[in-house]
């Protein structure tokens, strides 16, 4: 799975199964549900652990038929019907409702509504993971998240294509309730007509304030902790002296502390071990026991083994 994942760690999966469109996915879980067969989805894995015997089941990725991006429609608001009481302030004259398909990745999903003069996303516009992913994860950044902006969310599961609208679901940070077993296959925002110019300049914006505050063309997850209330778990991993820790192949950046760098020949054990040094010396330092937000795969975090 290394080639799958953003850190670059993980052993194998049993199959990888690259689908194209709802229909044959809703199919394919159907069948892994009766066989009893574990499976899961996976995006672009840039927030994701794979561990080093690998996953003993069946990965789920979407295939180029989820690209796809459909031309923007006026709020159903707008139009005499039930608009989201999710985002109310977002429902004015000039919010239109865009189709888009989870397998695209966000830069480019960004640089696509930038082109149409498309607003509200911008946000997302160096999270280098899926419009699924994204969703499952409720990504966020600069003050935005996800949550804020969806409308409704079309997942497959075993029993078919379902739409959710996003008030039905129950979202938090890097939270989305996702039914279980639920695969997002596509997504409808609520955006802001924009002159693209603004847009744009706020991509420049955000993008540079990632390279002063990120380390730069490396192999990582993001985030390794979530911040724990009004906190920020990278403070708290400076000032434990965590930047620069390192196990085997795996580095604590020295630029961001809570973001995990593989040096090039990391394997999923070094990155899980140096997870534990980080949460135990955030610990000893603040009381704060952190909580993971990358995802674990095939793996078990060692903390929770009692290693
Ligand atoms: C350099 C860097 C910077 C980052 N910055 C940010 C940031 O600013 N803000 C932020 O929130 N995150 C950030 N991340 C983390 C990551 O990019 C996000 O969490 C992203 O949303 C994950 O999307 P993905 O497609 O890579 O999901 P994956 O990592 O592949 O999967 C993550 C989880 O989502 C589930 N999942 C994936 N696709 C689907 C789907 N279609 N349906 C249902 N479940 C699915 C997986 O099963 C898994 O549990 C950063 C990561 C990196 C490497």
């Amino acid at each position: 799975m290394a080639p799958f994942t953003t850190i670059g760690v993980g052993g194998a999966a049993a199959l990888l199964l690259s689908l194209e469109d709802a229909a044959g996915l809703s199919e394919a879980l159907s069948l892994l549900r009766v066989e009893g067969v574990p499976h899961t989805a996976v995006g672009a894995g840039s927030n994701l652990v794979v561990g080093d015997a690998g996953y003993r089941g069946v990965i789920l990725k979407l295939g180029d038929g989820f690209h796809f991006i459909d031309e923007p429609v006026p709020h159903p608001s707008r139009v005499g019907g039930a608009a989201s009481t999710h985002a109310p302030t977002d429902t004015g004259p000039s919010a239109l409702s865009v189709v888009a398909g989870a397998g695209l990745h966000l830069p480019r999903l960004c640089s696509l509504l930038a082109g149409w003069g498309l607003g509200g996303l911008e946000f997302c516009c160096g999270i280098p993971g899926t419009l699924g992913g994204g969703v499952a994860m409720n990504a966020g950044a600069h003050g935005g998240e996800l949550a804020r902006v969806v409308e409704a969310v079309q997942v497959a599961r075993g029993d078919g294509v379902h739409w959710l609208a996003a008030d039905a679901l129950e979202w938090g940070y890097r939270h989305c309730g996702l039914p279980p077993g639920a695969v997002v296959t596509a997504v409808r925002l609520r955006l802001q007509q924009t002159p693209e110019a603004n847009i744009r300049a706020l991509h420049r914006r955000y993008l540079q304030q990632r390279r002063q505050g990120q380390p730069r063309g490396a192999r990582t997850f993001g985030s390794t902790f979530r911040n724990p209330p009004g906190e920020s778990a990278g403070r708290l991993l400076d000032q434990a002296g965590m930047k620069g820790a390192r196990h085997g192949g795996a580095e604590v950046s020295t630029v961001h502390a809570n973001f995990i760098v593989n040096c090039g020949d990391a394997r999923a054990a070094d990155v899980l071990y140096l997870m534990s040094l980080m949460r135990e010396a955030v610990y000893r330092k603040h009381e704060v026991l952190l909580e993971p937000e990358v995802r674990v795969l095939g793996a078990r975090l060692p903390w929770e083994t009692g290693a």
